[in-house]
Formats: structure tokens, C-alpha cells, sequence
């Protein structure tokens, strides 16, 4: 009873992410392998991460939820894994998809105190408990265990969860996302330049945008590199973002970041793969309606979000989000127009992208799972 695992470790990657602006949970790699509860299987299986994936994502009943994942360097050669799965791990830290640390310590509890994110985890965080007080406010530490008929669910660790409520980033945490980092390591991907021109692998590197780059580790109230354990450099100011969402028909599909350095079009198919491409949520109706690239989002120094129609048909502008026709405005081509914080811009009856502040549910019962066909394979191996 094999499913395929590279498909499945194929669309976790696609959930892997240390961006601070879209990441909406931290996690431990090395302890969530080991849940051979939830499926029964093997004592290390890295598809686990899949299980707690989905469950967040019906946690927050929200589609495409990103984890931000971190690995002790150990389990790159945990031999409990299979040779592919530590090939893969290590393959997703080289492209700084997953963050590797030479030992775990309490950086998995520092990344959630910094970001204001709840950790997805069975261990009640005792060790840290004297450093980190939040870590028995509800909903800061969520355990995946099996819920009914095996499906892996998110429980709090202390009261009542609440997903509609995210927790605030520590005045640190902030203080630090407003810089650019550099680590004097030249193969560093989370905090590298893509400087070092001589190395054989320069082209071969991904470098973390220095808009995404992770928060770093603080020692002795330093700014550090989490995986090379050097004093990280500040390299200037950092960009300014914002994060939108696209909310088809009421359930949110995709959060996405503008920054000051970049705009992002949104549209059917935006051209060279570029932008946010909605194709495959659309109604045959709205995809002849919704241009490939139909409204283009540009976020100025000042913090003025402006969107700017560059589509066939139009772009609408729901001021405030009103539900009510007399308000809607058109942005005809190429007119643009900046965006009061709760005007919502509606590419087509029902398919709206507006600041992701603005919708506290991601409003879908059943997010799509990223376990393809395993689900139901593990939920056999479970009940027999
Ligand atoms: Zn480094």
C-alpha cells in the first residue's frame, strides 16, 4: 500500500514558506515525523508534515495556508527517514524553503513570539515557559491529534483557540522586520546577497528577497544568523508590505504580499507566471470576463496601495466592501485609484481581492488537502 510520496511532498513544498508577512504557524520537522499515530506507519515519515498542513488549514478553514518549518541539522541524516525523504528536506533547506538549525534549542518558540504565530505542537513548551509567558494564552500551542475517524485535528494546549484571532508580533519582532539583515556565511540562503559571484553553485542558489527574509534569531539581544550562529548585519531599510487576499465566492484562495519594490498584477493567467494567477478558481463566465492580467497592485513609500485597472472589462472598486450596486465604482484601463483599508476590488461578480485584514475566516469547511491520494490510505492503515 504505497501512495506516491514525491506527489505529496510536491504540493507540501508548495506550503513550505519563512516569509513573515504570509506564514500562519511554526512548526518542529523533527517532532511532527515522529506522530506515527496519526497514520500508523513508519516511526519517521516526512508525508506527517502533510497531515498537520492540512489540518491548519481546516483550522483556519482558509486554502493554501503557508508553515513556516524548522529542522534541527540532525534530521538531515535520521536514518528513521528514507533516503529520498532526507534528500527532499535537505533539497527544501538549500532553497531556503525550510529553516535548518544546528540544534533546535528554543528557536521554534522565539519564531512564534517574534511573528505573533501559534506554534503546531504536542510538547507544552515547559522549558521555556519562564522566557516566553505567552505560551498559555489560548491558542498559542495547538497539538495535531487524531480526531475523528482519524482525520488530524488542531486542539489548544490551553482554553479555547480561537483562529479568527492572531496574535500580535513582539515589539522585538517588529523592531527587527523593519531592517535587512546580512550574514557574513557567503552560502547563506535566508540572509545571502547572491553576491559571491566565484562560488561554482552561485547561479544554482536561491537567496531569500530581502522583502521575505525570515526574522532573525536574537542572541544577547543581537541580531544573529539562525543557522550559521554568526552577528547578522543591518543592510538598510527593509521594504514595506502588505498582504492581500483573493476571495473567490466567499472562501479565500491565496494571500499574496505587495512591497514598495515590487507591483503584483492579479488576473486570470498574468503574463510569464508572473503575478497571481486565479485560472483555476474561476466559473467558465468569469474566466471569459477576467482578463490574463486584469488589475495591477502597486504599493507606495507613503503606504498608499493603489490598484490600477490594465484589463479589457473594467475593474470594480467596492468602496468599504459595500455590498451595494449604486456604490460600485469602474476603474476603466489602465485608470488606477488608492485603496481605503477596507475598499474591496472585484475583478468579476464574487471574485474580490482586498487587505487580508479584512476577512477574519478564510470561510471554506473543507480546504483542499495536499495528501492527494494518501489520505485515505493512512486512514485504513489507521483503523486497521
Ligand atoms: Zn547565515
Amino acid at each position: 500500500m504505497r501512495f506516491e510520496v514525491s506527489k505529496v511532498l510536491d504540493a507540501i513544498e508548495a506550503r513550505l514558506s519563512t516569509d513573515p508577512a504570509l506564514v500562519r504557524a511554526v512548526v518542529d520537522l523533527s517532532e511532527i515525523v515522529r506522530y506515527a499515530d496519526l497514520d500508523g506507519g513508519r516511526p519517521a515519515s516526512s508525508v506527517r508534515l502533510g497531515l498537520v498542513v492540512d489540518a491548519l488549514s481546516r483550522y483556519l478553514a482558509e486554502e493554501n495556508v503557508p508553515v513556516y518549518v524548522i529542522s534541527p541539522r540532525g534530521l538531515l541524516s535520521d536514518t528513521d527517514l528514507t533516503s529520498n525523504e532526507r534528500m527532499v528536506i535537505r533539497r527544501w533547506a538549500d532553497d531556503g524553503k525550510v529553516e535548518v538549525v544546528p540544534v533546535l534549542d528554543d528557536r521554534v518558540f522565539e519564531v512564534a513570539e517574534l511573528l505573533g504565530l501559534p506554534v503546531l505542537t504536542r510538547t507544552r513548551g515547559e522549558q521555556f515557559r519562564g522566557r516566553r509567558q505567552w505560551i498559555d494564552e489560548p491558542g498559542r500551542l495547538l497539538a495535531a491529534i487524531a480526531g475523528e475517524g482519524g482525520t488530524p485535528v488542531l486542539v489548544s494546549r490551553v482554553g479555547r483557540g480561537d483562529p479568527a484571532r492572531q496574535p500580535e508580533r513582539s515589539p522585538m519582532g517588529e523592531r527587527l522586520l523593519t531592517r535587512v539583515w546580512s550574514c557574513p556565511e557567503s552560502n547563506c540562503t535566508s540572509f545571502g546577497t547572491g553576491a559571491d559571484a566565484d562560488s561554482p553553485f552561485a547561479d544554482m542558489r536561491t537567496f531569500t528577497s530581502p522583502v521575505a527574509q525570515p526574522p532573525p534569531a536574537v542572541r544577547a539581544g543581537a541580531p544573529a544568523c539562525p543557522r550559521h550562529g554568526t552577528k547578522l548585519k543591518d543592510a538598510g531599510p527593509r521594504p514595506a508590505v502588505e498582504v492581500l487576499s483573493v476571495r473567490i465566492d466567499g472562501v479565500v484562495r491565496q494571500r499574496f504580499v505587495v512591497s514598495t519594490e515590487a507591483p503584483v498584477v492579479v488576473g486570470r493567467a498574468p503574463e510569464g507566471g508572473k503575478g497571481v494567477m486565479l485560472g483555476q478558481w474561476l466559473t467558465e463566465d468569469a474566466r471569459k470576463w477576467i482578463s490574463r492580467g486584469h488589475v495591477q497592485f502597486t504599493l507606495r513609500t507613503d503606504g498608499t496601495l493603489l490598484a490600477q485597472d490594465v484589463s479589457t472589462n473594467g475593474t470594480g472598486i467596492r468602496p468599504g466592501g459595500s455590498p451595494d450596486d449604486d456604490d460600485r465604482l469602474t476603474l476603466n484601463r489602465n485608470e488606477s485609484r488608492p485603496l481605503a483599508a477596507n475598499d474591496v476590488v472585484e475583478l468579476y461578480a464574487g471574485v474580490n481581492v482586498g487587505r487580508s485584514k479584512l476577512w477574519a475566516t478564510g470561510g471554506v469547511v473543507q480546504p483542499q488537502s495536499v495528501m492527494g491520494e494518501a489520505p485515505t490510505m493512512a486512514l485504513r492503515k489507521f483503523e486497521r
